[in-house]
């Protein structure tokens, strides 16, 4: 960063200006703005005209950089990055489905205490940073110690979340995970048993204590199979009370859908088939426009993209394609109205950019036609954009998140337009070179409500 200009008149202390070559602001993308961003770290004026700059703030001329809104990851579990590379060897009788993986997740789940829990997490949401992503929302499933038991204090491992954000400097929407059960009828597999609370009733005084302290949380039933219907409409009421987001796992693998399909239809699913989504609708977790996401929705009916419509459905195409779950159909859930955020899931790859392209690519590949997710009027680099930023914020209920605009924290990160990935890309083309050839590579400078965190 450098200096410049002479103070010529009376600021706000601490007020500082921007200017780079090009940035997005509010959803378009402006060459050589200037932003002004006061003490607080909030933003109070765009110039795109620099005859209207002020002259007395501190001015940081951040050159040849493209200055993009910070990312929002919209799904995370932080632990799940310590199994990285570690799942990729199969053994005699593994059938190597999500299954198997799963085993071996739960496997690094079990194995943390509350140090290891802030370590990972810590380690994990430090590469998050430097990936230019300024908010994740944490899907916090490890609550108790591995045989079931509170620690101490119920939300100690909650805490060890939210002090790695903290010391990262990263913004955290802590997703409180319910889990009940195994499956329909069934009590938790030994390996569950960190993640269930005693009763819904105990999982809603650790919720409680969380918001007392001012935390940002939203509730989140793991899944259709992991929780009772009873259970999610005792949820869904909180939410509704507290005014909190919901997201919940949902249609991730076709096994799902039937072991809902069984449980919920009269017939145990032989001519009806209740839905997971359906199960969610009915109870009442699709009552308020936009406060639920469905993460995944990767197997879904017509039904359920018609229920989605008013809310998110959060894609996690890396993790998708890595433990074989399908293809989110995200051209209809986009037509049915659904918001398109994107989540980085399991960790095993942190760069949202390369969610956001995989999600494009993924439908290219299914359809057979080229792009697919461009929002008119803007273009494909800028839909994608906001899939990676205002979608995310808005199902984490941060709609002040996502975008560089006036009244919005000062979150944000820079690409070097002359990192190798983008030299001598037409200026016209850098937004869509970064989100559909691009990687997180690029991205150097990144701030938090004002404060430059790397
Ligand atoms: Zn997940």
């Amino acid at each position: 960063m450098s200096s410049a200009a002479e103070p010529q008149q009376a600021r706000a202390e601490g007020t500082r200006l921007y200017s780079t070559a090009a940035a997005v602001i509010e959803g378009a993308l402006v060459d050589q703005p200037t932003i002004e961003v006061d003490a607080a770290g909030t933003i109070v004026a765009l110039h795109r005209d620099p005859a209207t700059i002020p002259a007395g703030p501190l001015r940081y001329d951040l050159g040849r950089r493209l200055l993009l809104p910070g990312l929002v990851n919209a799904h995370s579990h932080a632990f799940q990055r310590t199994i990285r590379g570690a799942t990729h060897q199969r053994r005699a009788g593994d059938p190597s489905d999500f299954w198997s993986w799963r085993e071996a997740m739960y496997r690094a789940a079990t194995s943390l205490d509350p140090e290891g829990v802030y370590r990972a997490t810590k380690a994990c949401y430090r590469e998050m940073l430097a990936a230019g992503i300024t908010c994740v929302g944490e899907f916090h499933y490890l609550h108790h110690q591995p045989n079931g038991t509170p620690y101490d204090d119920p939300n100690e491992l909650s805490k060890q979340v939210i002090r790695a954000a903290q010391e990262v400097g990263i913004r955290l929407v802590l997703l409180e995970v319910l889990y009940q059960r195994a499956g329909a009828g069934q009590p938790p597999l030994p390996e569950q048993r960190r993640f269930c609370d005693r009763s819904v009733d105990a999982y809603l005084r650790r919720v409680d204590d969380l918001l007392s302290a001012g935390v940002d949380v939203g509730l989140a039933p793991h899944s259709i199979r992991a929780v009772t219907g009873n259970q999610l409409r005792e949820l869904a009421d909180y939410a509704s009370a507290h005014h909190l987001v919901m997201h919940a796992h949902v249609s991730e693998q076709p096994r799902e859908n039937a072991e809902c399909a069984a449980e919920y239809s009269d017939d145990g699913g032989k001519t009806t088939k209740m839905t997971p989504t359906a199960a969610f609708a009915e109870a009442g977790c699709l009552e308020r426009t936009r406060s639920f996401t469905a993460v995944h929705a990767v197997h879904v009916s017509a039904g359920d993209l018609a229920l989605l419509g008013d809310h998110h459905v959060c894609a996690c195409p890396t993790t998708e394609a890595d433990l074989g779950d399908g293809i989110v159909p995200a051209i209809e859930h986009r037509r049915a109205g659904a918001r398109l955020a994107l989540g980085s899931d399991s960790n095993a790859i942190i760069d949202l950019i390369q969610e956001a392209r995989l999600l494009e690519m993924n439908e290219r590949l299914r359809t057979g036609a080229r792009i697919c997710l461009a929002l008119p009027p803007s273009g494909l680099g800028l839909s994608l954009l906001a899939a990676a930023t205002q979608a995310g914020a808005s199902s984490l209920g941060r709609a002040d998140l996502g975008q560089l605009a006036v009244g919005s924290p000062f979150d944000a990160f820079t690409v070097d337009l002359d990192h190798p990935q983008l030299a001598d890309v037409d200026s016209a083309h850098r937004l869509d070179a970064l989100m559909l050839a691009g990687t997180a590579a690029p991205i150097d400078q990144v701030f938090v409500g004002g404060v430059r965190r790397r």
